[in-house]
């Protein structure tokens, strides 16, 4: 082709101090060549001297590398949360590096808060914060008096952890027409019977929502929130991420298309079945999946299929919930979902369906099952999400039906103390997201963050699966505890195979692309408490590197 003359296919050869390949034929080297994007020859020294013309690059001699990690289950919406303030009660980093202080009781949120406003221009303006979780400030709640002391000329709307729940300020709850006479579901009341400020669930927040023109839970997707999202995850080794929830209209689909090409990671949006019909949603599939390239993948498909544990919204078997709590919400219920999932699978679409409790599990295995009867599909790879309080028995019936999981290790450590006391009781909390039977049962399997609702950081999250240990410091189903290299698999080759992309990435091989994760220490060696605390250097990306901004 003209012009293509000054492409000089110039192969780098990257030397390290070890390279964990993820390739069981050839797991460590020292050496990695990439031509372009790909690579072509990983080995040793003497390996890399039957490559003609090389140029060597010694700038990771002194670091480990890593295949890229692959975050399954994330969202965008992380994108847009970092454009507000962070009032969560952990410590996290900022897509630009800066590690951001946890606030572990409301006067310090509100002294944030009040920090934050003073940075708005514009009189009326709203003030929006995201990450509050009452279950991490001892559980005292967030009051509209508490963000009436941040402002009472402008909303103030704090989302919390979980995204299911907004606190807002006494002058949005007017504006919304929320008062003391208010019946909606979802919006609890103080002593005097006038609204608390929380709006909880989706009826209460929509009308919320309709009132202020804006819905920050599906935002208004640009360039800048995109590449804000690429950044966060690249700061912490990721190379391909997920956007597992999106309606992907043709106003965001055209930000994908014109700004994925230069964000550092790869991106994989799933299409969210409850927005549309299977017809509509098989058709969209089928327009978008033109669209793909090496950075941006369309063809799956997300149902939401149970609510949260914390939020006692998760569907569960017998004896329910251990406190005594209602059982939980179908957001799809499972007759529906039978028909759902019989159409997709019969039309070779990959479907990824979220479940937290076991009485949901049961129902996505049952749609499964039924659509494997009817239509009969060698390696649909199926991925049930979350899948967090799965018995052996499911994971044994995951394993014949050909299904993946992909576990919210995470939850461990952020809500493990609730699920021991309150939600599951000791026994089944100790079962709670079982990576390592998973492993025994041989049921191919990731772990995620599901970021924005806890930190993107496949370290953390391997740290979580490795040690499960609770916020208080309770050890919770050491059983289940996967060792640091099965959670590495988890993280890289174990997650491209849930998205069918581990032809691609996941290990570091000839003929894939050049997606490393490059870090100061090597979890392999280091003392299996300490792999949170590795730093993570940086990137490449398609044989392009993006050195982390320190925070
Ligand atoms: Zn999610």
């Amino acid at each position: 082709m003209a012009g293509e003359a000054c492409v000089t296919h110039e192969t780098i050869v990257y030397r390290a101090k070890v390279i964990h390949t993820m390739n069981a034929s050839r797991p460590t080297a020292t050496h990695v060549a990439v031509q372009d994007d790909r690579i072509i020859l990983v080995g040793g020294v003497e390996d890399m001297q039957s490559l003609p013309g090389v140029r060597h690059d010694d700038r990771f001699a002194d670091k480990v590398l890593l295949p890229g990690f692959v975050e399954g289950h994330a969202h965008v919406m992380e994108g847009t949360l970092w454009s507000w303030p962070y009032v969560g009660a952990f410590d996290r980093r900022a897509p630009d590096g800066r590690r951001i202080e946890g606030l572990k009781t409301i006067e310090a949120v509100i002294a944030r808060l009040k920090e934050s406003v003073k940075t708005l221009a514009d009189s009326d303006e709203p003030l929006y914060a995201w990450g509050f979780d009452p279950l991490h400030v001892g559980g005292v709640k967030l009051t509209r008096h508490d963000l009436d002391t941040v402002s009472t000329t402008r909303p103030v709307l704090v989302h919390q952890a979980s995204l299911h729940i907004t606190n807002v300020n006494s002058l949005t709850l007017e504006r919304a027409g929320f008062d003391a006479s208010t019946t909606v579901a979802g919006v609890p009341k103080l002593d005097d019977g006038t609204p608390s400020g929380e709006l909880q669930g989706l009826a209460a927040r929509l009308r919320l929502f309709r009132t202020l023109g804006f819905n920050p839970m599906t935002g208004s997707l640009d360039q800048e929130t995109l590449h804000r999202y690429g950044d966060a995850a690249a700061l912490q080794g990721i190379t391909t991420i997920t956007d597992l929830h999106n309606d992907l209209l043709d106003p965001t689909v055209d930000v994908f298309r014109t700004h994925t090409g230069d964000m550092k990671v790869r991106l994989v949006p799933a299409l969210a079945s409850a927005t549309h019909s299977p017809e509509e949603g098989m058709e969209k599939i089928r327009r978008l999946r033109a669209m793909n390239s090496d950075r941006l993948r369309f063809g799956i498909v997300k149902i939401v299929v149970d609510g949260s544990i914390q939020g006692f919204t998760a569907r569960l078997r017998w004896p329910g919930y251990h406190n005594g709590a209602p059982n939980g919400l179908w957001y799809v219920a499972p007759d529906e979902l039978m028909r759902i999932v019989g159409l997709y699978h019969q039309a070779g679409v990959q479907l990824h369906m979220h479940t937290n409790g076991d009485e949901a599990t049961d129902a996505v295995l049952d749609a499964v099952e039924a659509a494997q009867i009817a239509h009969p599909r060698p390696d649909h790879r199926h991925t049930i999400q979350h899948c967090q309080m799965a018995s052996a028995a499911q994971f044994r019936r995951m394993k014949s039906l050909g299904v993946c999981a992909n576990l919210f290790s995470n939850h461990i450590f952020y809500w493990g103390d609730a699920h021991y006391a309150a939600t599951m009781g000791p026994e089944r909390a100790a079962r709670i997201d079982a990576a390592a039977t998973a492993e025994r049962m041989g049921v191919p399997y990731a772990i995620h963050c599901d970021a924005p609702v806890t930190p993107l950081s496949p370290l953390f999250t391997m740290w979580c699966a490795v040690n499960r240990v609770t916020a208080a410091g309770r050890v919770l189903g050491p059983e289940e505890r996967l060792t640091p290299a099965q959670a590495l698999r988890a993280v890289t080759l174990g997650a491209a195979y849930t998205l069918k992309l581990d032809q691609e990435v996941g290990s570091i091989e000839v003929g894939k692309f050049a997606d490393f994760a490059v870090l100061d220490a090597d979890p392999l060696e280091r003392a299996p408490e300490a792999l949170k605390d590795i730093t993570v250097w940086g990137t490449v990306s398609g044989g392009i590197i993006h050195e982390a901004p320190n925070g």
